[in-house]
């Protein structure tokens, strides 16, 4: 329906556009290719589909504004490390102390007593550590789930992304005599072989979990309770529990890393709509942009645990980093869980994501568009492709970069950003009604000019 030469048409009009209306972020990004690789502290910072990325001057609540003095409604809201908004109060406040106070002790402190038992009211897991990252919690959680199970193998699901751990990095991919698991081809540097040891399925296939679970070997499954990171693809009814139910029959650990599902409703995903996993890692928003992350977990697997510390001889665990839990992640984190990730924001949050919803989805249908949204919690996106997502492959095969980059430097243009890598717009407690509506009147003019 949306020809490839009326998206290229386009697209070159708005980069032509774009490179008018941000004169100083394209001067800026210049000067910054002297010393940083490829002009950026952060390679990925080149993902988005600007000829630069816009050199951001400031954010608050759900605005962000650039160096050129332009402001936009900002739905990308840093990947989600930002979805309670930028600064909230409570936290610029208690960074504010904090600077004050010393950052980094490698010792506990008060707050971090109070924030233990915080976690465990709002997520159900009675016990808790920190690391820097949620990717160093998911690679402590995989050594873990490693040590205490004595077996050497993990299980996830194809088109899933964890962070740069590296045991997660495989693939499925078609082979003339079926499907094959296989490195991800993109990887830099990479010299281990990891697919003896990391066994990967399709998401919602009960059989291929079944198969891989009753063998035994397998240490964990590590999760995400809605793939978020490949579009967005929804469990289907009675998957979790049949996932949960495999695990505890095999005794191998369920993990939700719930990065990103933390958006679902209060507690995360599985507290919003269950199963309960084994353990759970969050990180991203809970620190609102500080870098830190959590994992919980029962109170058996921390008994289990124990088990495996006493036995060990003393010396490094390949666990856990120097700034891990320092004074100013555990303020961050205390502040954020305390006042700022609360039932009254994910209300705000859900009820604008549903607006969201309704605004897609009455341009879909007045333009009769092949596509469709998909929804969870304060997690809108919408996908050009006409079918609901089952797995990670058929979520590959629904994307449609050239037209996705094309319409987000639309609406980039237009005062509105969206995370780059896929459609996705995400709702905090901060971004008002009229945000929305914008949103939904300029993805509209989008699409009837690729109509057009
Ligand atoms: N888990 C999930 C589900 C994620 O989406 C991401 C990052 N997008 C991570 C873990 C890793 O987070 P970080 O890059 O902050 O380590």
């Amino acid at each position: 329906m949306i020809s490839d030469a009326v998206i290229d048409r386009i697209a070159s009009r708005e980069v032509a556009a774009f490179r008018k209306a941000n004169l100083i972020s394209l001067e800026l990004g210049c000067q910054a290719a002297a010393n940083w690789f490829q002009g950026v502290p952060f390679h990925w910072m080149l993902d988005w589909p600007s000829p630069v990325p816009l050199v951001a001057a400031g954010a608050k609540g759900a605005m962000l504004m650039t160096v050129d003095g332009r402001t936009l409604d900002d739905f990308c809201l840093g990947d989600t490390a930002s979805m309670f908004g930028h600064s909230p109060a409570p936290l610029a406040e208690a960074l504010a102390k904090q600077a004050g106070e010393g950052l980094s002790y490698m010792l506990p402190t008060e707050k971090g007593v109070e924030l233990g038992g915080m976690l465990a009211a709002m997520f159900g897991l009675p016990r808790w550590q920190v690391t820097t990252t949620a990717s160093e919690a998911n690679r402590a959680v995989i050594r873990w789930c490693r040590g205490i199970t004595g077996r050497n193998k993990i299980l996830i699901f194809n088109g899933c992304y964890h962070g740069a751990v590296d045991d997660v990095f495989v693939d499925l991919r078609a082979h003339p005599s079926g499907w094959e698991a296989t490195m991800r081809a993109s990887l830099i540097g990479q010299v281990h072989d990891i697919l003896p040891t990391t066994s990967v399925i399709e998401f919602n296939d009960i059989d291929a979990l079944e198969r891989e679970l009753k063998r035994g070997d397998i240490a964990c499954v590590l999760a995400e309770p809605v793939m978020t990171n490949v579009g967005m693809v929804r469990d289907a009814p009675g998957y979790l529990e049949a996932l949960r139910r495999l695990c505890s029959e095999t005794d191998t650990i369920l993990v939700f890393d719930e990065t990103h599902t933390i958006s679902s409703g209060y507690g995360g995903h599985s507290n919003a709509y269950g199963p309960k996993p084994d353990m759970m890692v969050i990180g991203k928003s809970i620190g609102g942009g500080v870098p830190t992350a959590v994992y919980g977990f029962s109170e058996e697997i921390a008994e289990r645990m124990a088990k495996l510390n006493a036995s060990r001889p003393s010396g490094h665990s390949g666990i856990g980093t120097t700034l891990s839990a320092n004074a100013l992640a555990i303020s961050a984190m205390h502040a954020m869980v305390g006042k700022v990730i609360t039932h009254e924001a994910y209300r705000h949050m859900l009820a604008l994501a549903q607006r969201l919803v309704k605004g897609i989805e009455g341009i879909i249908a007045a333009h009769q568009l092949p596509w469709h949204v998909v929804n969870v919690g304060a997690r809108v996106e919408f996908v050009c492709a006409e079918k609901p997502s089952t797995n990670g492959s058929e979520a590959r095969a629904a994307m449609h970069p050239r037209l996705e980059a094309a319409i987000h430097l639309y609406l980039a243009n237009r005062g509105i950003l969206l995370a780059p890598f896929h459609n996705m717009m995400l709702l905090s407690p901060a971004t008002q009604e009229g945000q929305v509506d914008r949103l939904v009147h300029v993805l509209n003019d989008a699409v009837t000019e690729f109509l057009e």
